[in-house]
């Protein structure tokens, strides 16, 4: 079967990781999860104290780009890669809401971009990945066969997330806390100067706020079946 690249961009917390794994482990792709990147890079910013200094913390970051290695390593038990920054797994760690609530400032950085978009594309260099993330089938894939654009409103998505750290364990979290997240990087997201969150010209916007689960992954799959 030929191999091919999909996309799927769209806003926070619409679920993108997790349809993502469950179509990467069903056509036997590899995944890329690129906000993972974004949220390592915003951990690295966080250890170096860059966010100490608002006004230089960019000036520090690009100056220590290239000290900042990111991968993927499968994991069997999860099903999917984990993200490792400088050798170590930080996997769990990016997902806390300190990160959450730092990253799309880091995001918007555009040497960061460069340097994430580059190595994204180097990734899915020999097709067969599923990649998510907001720039995915507008900017590090233009020619992706399948681009995805997953929408749902902003109070689904934060109750999806809020029950989503609680059960991980975070009891201090409010859903207040994660909506007003959720709303801030929609914001810093779609307005951002350098590679904005929108929807490519020819993705399939797919709301999935009322979807269970198995049904987004049948009608997705249909979609992405219809390509191959
Ligand atoms: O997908 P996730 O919510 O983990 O992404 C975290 C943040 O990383 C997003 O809110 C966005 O600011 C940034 N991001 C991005 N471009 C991508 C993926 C994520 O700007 N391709």
């Amino acid at each position: 079967m030929k191999k091919i690249t999909i996309a799927i961009d769209g806003y926070s917390s619409t679920g993108k990781s997790t349809i993502a794994k469950e179509i990467s482990n069903k056509l036997g792709y590899s995944y890329v999860d690129t906000g993972a990147m974004y949220r390592a890079v915003t951990l690295y910013a966080i250890e170096n104290n860059y966010f100490d200094d608002e006004d230089f913390f960019r000036n520090l970051l690009i100056a220590d780009l290239d000290k900042i290695h990111i991968d993927f390593k499968y994991n069997d038990n999860l099903g999917y890669g984990e993200v490792y920054l400088n050798s170590k797994n930080v996997e769990s760690e990016i997902r806390d809401m300190n990160i959450s609530n730092k990253v799309s400032v880091v995001a918007q950085v555009a040497e960061v971009r460069r340097a994430m978009v580059a190595q994204q594309q180097k990734m899915g260099q020999n097709k067969g990945v599923v990649l998510d993330g907001r720039d995915i089938g507008t900017v590090v894939f233009p020619d992706a066969e399948v681009k995805l654009f997953m929408t749902a409103s902003s109070d689904i998505r934060a109750k999806r997330r809020f029950d989503e750290l609680v059960s991980k364990g975070d009891s201090q979290v409010t859903y207040d806390e994660v909506l007003k997240n959720v709303e801030e990087r929609d914001y810093l997201d779609t307005t951002r100067s350098v590679s904005p969150l929108v929807k490519a010209e020819d993705a399939v916007e797919y709301d999935n706020g009322e979807k269970t689960r198995e049904q987004q992954f049948e009608e997705i799959l249909y979609i992405i079946e219809s390509k191959i």
